[in-house]
């Protein structure tokens, strides 16, 4: 069990999150003791028959946080750097994030460190099957539901419901495809769920941006990470009229002061892995990437990408936080000191854990929602929760954040004290 200091770091962060608004709302130290920690903590190793004949022992995590709400619900990324302090972050966000939304679900995480891209296909499938049976039961329908993350999607997604249903008995929910959400549309998936994190991102956007006295019709945006959300969120913010002037991901920064041709780079990236070498651009550093003089700069690739160390070349007007933690407390603190307004991750990104809810819901129901109902559904969830987050701040003057915080935490506890805890 191996934790770096930066995602010790982001953990504290997390938890510091929890504490702020359990302190601002006076919360009932018994609740904010056991939001304070995750429920369950699983790690995993297992073995992966390699391409090559020899097997390499894989490491794997699955960090129930919380379930007072329902189910725990939460991706799976698949990534070098994933550890536990991460998958712990990651899961805490997604017990405030379920609940910010209000849907029926509590938070979970888990992951694999491992780069997928350095897999063959066959290798990754059996990663994946490998991971979800050592798991056994402790995933289910009616308990702790994954769906992608960074470096996890559909495809897969698909692998690990089938490795499930093919492992229960008889009358054991053999056809509960609700185990999994993010799957393939013929396997269950729902329309609109693969652009839901970057759409849901724009429909946060669009409904705060009156309070950030600009236009987004012809405004410029730069966007970090062209993975699912990044792709989805530059379609999305071009439909409302914006510049997409940059892309970065993990190969290079793509850039054109004009607009990007967004179509013509996801084909590049399509073709060749990355935007590195798009010829219709110029090329910038990732320094040069973030001090771009833009409206509305996206994270939408990992954690923590501004921090002290580069917080102070930020020029944007707007972070509209797509990843989860890309900015750091400390850097928050800055921007939100300089004016620049952040729209924070679990409101940012709730789109994805919204549509799988839709998913799971049309699972449950054996029903199918046409892509514009998800589309509408989606939109007015979002704007929702932006209205309350609107609504907290204006009475408490405290950041988006904070309110969003604070939203959460108070059906969390409303929850505890109309169901009890166990004595
Ligand atoms: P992805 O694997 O599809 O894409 C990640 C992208 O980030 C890729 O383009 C990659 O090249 C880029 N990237 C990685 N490291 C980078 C670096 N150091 N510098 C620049 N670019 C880098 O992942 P995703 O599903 O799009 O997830 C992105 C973020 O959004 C993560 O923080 C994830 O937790 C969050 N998120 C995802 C979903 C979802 O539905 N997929 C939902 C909510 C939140």
């Amino acid at each position: 069990m191996e934790t770096s200091t930066t995602t010790a770091r982001l953990y504290e962060e997390a938890t510091a999150h929890v504490e702020q608004a359990a302190i601002a709302l006076d919360m009932d130290p018994k609740v904010r003791r056991i939001l304070s920690a995750p429920k369950t903590e699983l790690i995993i190793n297992f073995p992966v028959l390699r391409d090559d004949g020899e097997y390499e022992i894989l490491q794997g995590y699955r960090i129930q946080h919380n379930n007072v709400l329902g189910p725990y619900k939460g991706g799976m990324r698949f990534h070098p750097a994933v550890d536990l302090d991460e998958v712990r972050a990651l899961a805490t966000w997604m017990t405030f994030k379920c609940a910010l939304m209000q849907l029926p679900f509590g938070g979970a995480k888990g992951g694999v460190a491992i780069d997928p891209h350095t897999l063959s296909d066959g290798e990754l499938e059996r990663v994946v099957r490998r991971f979800t049976h050592a798991l056994g039961d402790n995933i289910g329908p009616e308990f702790d539901i994954p769906a992608p993350d960074a470096g996890s999607d559909a495809r897969m997604m698909g692998w690990m419901m089938d490795t499930y249903l093919n492992s229960r008995g008889p009358g054991e929910r053999q056809n509960d495809r609700r185990v999994v959400t993010g799957k393939p549309v013929e396997l269950g998936g729902s329309a609109g769920r693969e652009e839901a994190t970057g759409r849901g991102a724009a429909y946060a956007l669009r409904h705060l941006y009156g309070e950030f006295d600009r236009s987004l019709d012809g405004g410029t945006t730069a966007i970090q990470g062209f993975g699912n959300v990044g792709t989805h969120a530059a379609y999305a913010l071009h439909e409302l009229g914006m510049k997409v002037v940059a892309i970065a991901d993990v190969t290079g920064v793509v850039y054109d002061a004009k607009g990007l041709d967004i179509e013509k780079l996801d084909a590049h990236r399509t073709a060749s892995g990355g935007v590195a070498d798009y010829i219709d651009a110029d090329a910038l550093t990732s320094d040069e990437f973030f001090a771009l003089d833009v409206d509305v700069l996206v994270p939408a690739a990992l954690e923590s990408q501004i921090t002290a160390r580069n917080v102070d070349s930020v020029r944007a007007h707007v972070i509209l936080e797509a990843a989860n933690g890309p900015v750091t407390t400390e850097a928050a603190a800055v921007l939100e000191h300089g004016g620049v307004h952040v729209i924070p991750d679990i409101l940012a990104n709730a789109g994805g854990v919204v549509v799988s809810y839709y998913e799971w819901v049309q699972n449950k129901t054996s029903d199918r929602w046409s892509a514009t109902d998800v589309g509408v559904r989606l939109r007015n969830s979002i704007w929702g929760a932006a209205d309350r987050v609107a609504a907290r701040r204006e009475e408490r003057g405290c950041t988006r954040r904070q309110a969003a915080y604070m939203e959460a935490a108070e059906l969390l506890e409303r929850a505890y004290s109309l169901r009890g805890i166990f004595p």
